[in-house]
């Protein structure tokens, strides 16, 4: 989930063995051809395969989703040039290959907590309330936490470099995970860091998103270029243009909070050791860019549904009315009408 103009696509796996970052990751330059706008990533029959034999599934809900799949979503298709799976060949991940040993990130007794950390006093404590409770409907019976660090000038105090850049100071991402890896808790499942601040991991690149390692289930995350008036531009015009009305206020900040969340779970997503999604318009496919997430579905398709469940085993129904309560609550409006059909099945 992130652009990088300036730099060839393998170069910096070369750089990162463990600090591998599924978003920003693999795009080994593929011998095939590369697919086209309108073209579908996967035919049916991949597609029924990555879901596999569901006969056993004694979840209902989860049984309708998986035999309606075909009817209920969309397979997963290239909509504009430049969309991640353009240049970026990902690995179709079945239901059966996440099966396999060392796949899944195992929830177990000891290690069931999300930790959210919020190093950035610019995110208010009810932002992050927000956030978590969030992350609690979607990864649902786990337990989330938000931490905060005892200093609101964190990242000068660990010393982690910064720049200068075209829109404003940005700080090093992988530095701040190696720094941030000492401080997760022993009962961490993960621990995704969030700031404000812009972030880059390379020198060569020009800002990421976010950066993760998957071997330590830690991240960090930026939301700052979710804000409206993030670009040089709209900062430039800012003077010029009329106070913003409460109303556009409210929008704005929702339309922040709402894009926070989906790249919040999608991330965490990889923590469960979900890769990026080839089959269907899901949340856990790959973006390169904030138009491109802002296009796909914020739901997990019938594979990722059925992966995520495997490894948590919790009820499909009982996480849709979930799902659906806090949509409506925070008026993600497309999202809570998916739920509430989907808590019927
Ligand atoms: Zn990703
Ligand atoms: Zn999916």
């Amino acid at each position: 989930m992130q652009r990088r103009p300036q730099i060839k696509a393998t170069q910096p796996i070369k750089k990162t063995v463990n600090t591998r970052a599924k978003s920003q990751a693999p795009a080994v330059a593929s011998q095939q051809r590369r697919p086209d706008v309108g073209e579908f990533i996967c035919n049916k029959q991949q597609r029924l395969e990555a879901i596999g034999d569901f006969r056993q599934c004694k979840d209902k809900c989860l049984k309708h989703i998986l035999t309606n799949a075909e009817k209920l979503f969309q397979p997963k298709k290239i909509h504009q040039q430049g969309d991640w799976l353009i240049s970026n060949k990902e690995k179709n991940q079945t239901f059966e290959s996440y099966q396999k040993p060392g796949v899944k990130n195992l929830v177990t007794p000891q290690r069931n907590k999300i930790y959210i950390f919020v190093i950035d006093p610019k995110i208010d404590n009810q932002f992050a309330e927000k956030l978590r409770k969030y992350c609690t409907a979607f990864y649902t019976d786990m337990i989330v936490e938000i931490k905060r660090p005892e200093s609101e000038t964190f990242l000068e105090d660990l010393e982690v470099p910064n720049r200068e850049s075209l829109w404003g100071k940005q700080y090093n991402a992988i530095s701040i995970l190696n720094k941030v890896n000492k401080m997760v808790p022993s009962d961490a499942y993960c621990m995704l860091t969030v700031t404000m601040q812009d972030i880059y991991p390379y020198d060569s690149w020009l800002y990421v998103f976010g950066w993760a390692n998957y071997v330590s289930r830690t991240g960090v995350f930026s939301f700052v270029r979710y804000q409206s008036d993030f670009s040089p531009l709209s900062k430039l015009l800012a003077g010029f243009q009329p106070e913003p009305t409460e109303e556009q206020i409210k929008k704005e900040n929702n339309e922040l909070l709402e894009n926070a969340c989906y790249v919040m779970v999608h991330e965490i997503g990889h923590m469960y050791g979900l890769t990026h999604c080839t089959f269907y318009e899901c949340i856990m496919n790959g973006f390169n860019s904030f138009q491109e997430q802002k296009r796909f579905k914020r739901y997990l398709c019938p594979v990722c549904l059925r992966k995520l469940q495997s490894n948590m085993q919790f009820d499909v129904k009982r996480r849709f009315r979930d799902m659906q309560k806090i949509c409506e609550e925070y008026e993600f409006q497309e999202m809570a009408e998916y739920y509430a059909k989907a808590a019927k099945y």
